[in-house]
C-alpha cells in the first residue's frame, strides 16, 4: 500500500518536472502537488521562480549588450564619416583652395581627437566593468591634490573667461582613496563644468562632515533638467548630443566617474537647476 502511494507521488513529481522542462508553466502559481507533498511543492516553486529570474536577467543583459554595441558603432561612425568627408573634399580640389584647406584639415583633426577620446574612454569603461581596474587606496593630502587640479585646469577656464576657484580651508586634511582614479574622476567633472558653463564661475572644494569630507565641483552653467538627472550617469546619455560631440564629449565621462566613486564605497551625487548651475559631489573617509 505504502509502495503504491510512493509510486503515485513519484509519478506526480515527474510530471511536474517534465512540464517545467517543456516550459509549460507561465508562473510558479500554476505548479501544484498533492497536500502531503506541500514542502516539495514550495521548493520546486522557489527553484522555478529563481530560474525565471535568471532567464529574465540574462535577457536584460543581452539587450544592454546589444544596445551598447549599437551605441559604440554609432559613436564611431560619426567622426569617421566626418574625417572621410573632409579628406574626400580636399582630394576633390579643396586642397588647392587656400580659403578652406586649413579649416577642413583642422576639422578633420578635431574629429580624430574625438575618436581618440572615445577609444580611451571605451578602454577605461571596459577595464572597469570587467573588474580589471586595480585600485590602490591610501591617505593623501586633499588640499595639495585639489590645488594641483586647480592649476591644471586654470588655462582651460580662462579660455572661456570663467573664474576657477578653490575652497579648501584645511591644508592638513588627509582623505582616503585612490588618488590616480580620483584625479580621473575630478578631471572629468571639472572638464564638464567648463564645457557646460558659458558665464560665471567654477568652484572645486572640500568640506569636512564628521568622519568624512565632501569633495565637490560646482558651476554656474547650463544646469541639468530634472528629468535627465537620474540618467546622466548612464553610458552615452547626453542632454544635447550634438553640443556634447561638438565639445569633444564622449558621453562616457560621468559613467566612468560613477564607477570610480562606487569603487570607493561612496556615491556620486548631483544637485542641479536648469539655468542656474550644477554641483557634483561625493564623500571620502577622513
Ligand atoms: P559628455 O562627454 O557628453 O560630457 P558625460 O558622461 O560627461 O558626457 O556627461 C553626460 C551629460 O550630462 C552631458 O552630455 C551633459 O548633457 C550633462 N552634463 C554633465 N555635466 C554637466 C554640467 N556640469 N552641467 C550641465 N550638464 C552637464
Amino acid at each position: 500500500m505504502l509502495r503504491l502511494e510512493r509510486r503515485r507521488e513519484l509519478s506526480e513529481i515527474k510530471k511536474v518536472i517534465e512540464k517545467i522542462r517543456r516550459n509549460e508553466f507561465g508562473s510558479s502559481d500554476e505548479i501544484s502537488l498533492s497536500k502531503n507533498l506541500s514542502d516539495l511543492e514550495d521548493e520546486i516553486k522557489a527553484m522555478f521562480s529563481r530560474t525565471q529570474n535568471d532567464i529574465q536577467n540574462l535577457k536584460k543583459l543581452e539587450q544592454i549588450r546589444t544596445e551598447f554595441l549599437g551605441n559604440v558603432s554609432h559613436e564611431l561612425r560619426t567622426p569617421i564619416f566626418s574625417i572621410q568627408g573632409y579628406i574626400e573634399t580636399l582630394l576633390d580640389g579643396a586642397l588647392e583652395d587656400a580659403s578652406v584647406n586649413r579649416t577642413f584639415l583642422q576639422k578633420a583633426n578635431n574629429h580624430t581627437i574625438n575618436l581618440n577620446n572615445l577609444l580611451n574612454d571605451l578602454i577605461d569603461i571596459s577595464m572597469i566593468e570587467s573588474g580589471q581596474m586595480k585600485m590602490s587606496f591610501r591617505y593623501f593630502n586633499i588640499h595639495e591634490f585639489l590645488k594641483m587640479l586647480e592649476t591644471e585646469f586654470q588655462p582651460e577656464a580662462e579660455k572661456k573667461n570663467l573664474v576657477l576657484s578653490l575652497h579648501s580651508p584645511n591644508p592638513k586634511l588627509d582623505l582616503y582613496g585612490d588618488k590616480q582614479r580620483l584625479k580621473q574622476a575630478l578631471s572629468n567633472l571639472i572638464t564638464n563644468a567648463i564645457k557646460y558653463t558659458e558665464l560665471g564661475s567654477i568652484e572645486i572644494g572640500v568640506v569636512e562632515e564628521g568622519q568624512r569630507a565632501k569633495v565637490y565641483v560646482k558651476d554656474t552653467g547650463l544646469g541639468i533638467p530634472e528629468v535627465d538627472l537620474s540618467r546622466i550617469f548612464e553610458r552615452f546619455y547626453r542632454i544635447d548630443r550634438d553640443r556634447s560631440r561638438e565639445m569633444g564629449g564622449t558621453g562616457l565621462g560621468l559613467a566612468i566617474v560613477k564607477h570610480i566613486i562606487d569603487a570607493h564605497e561612496s556615491k556620486i551625487e548631483v544637485v542641479s537647476k536648469t539655468g542656474l548651475g550644477s554641483e557634483f559631489s561625493f564623500l571620502l573617509k577622513k
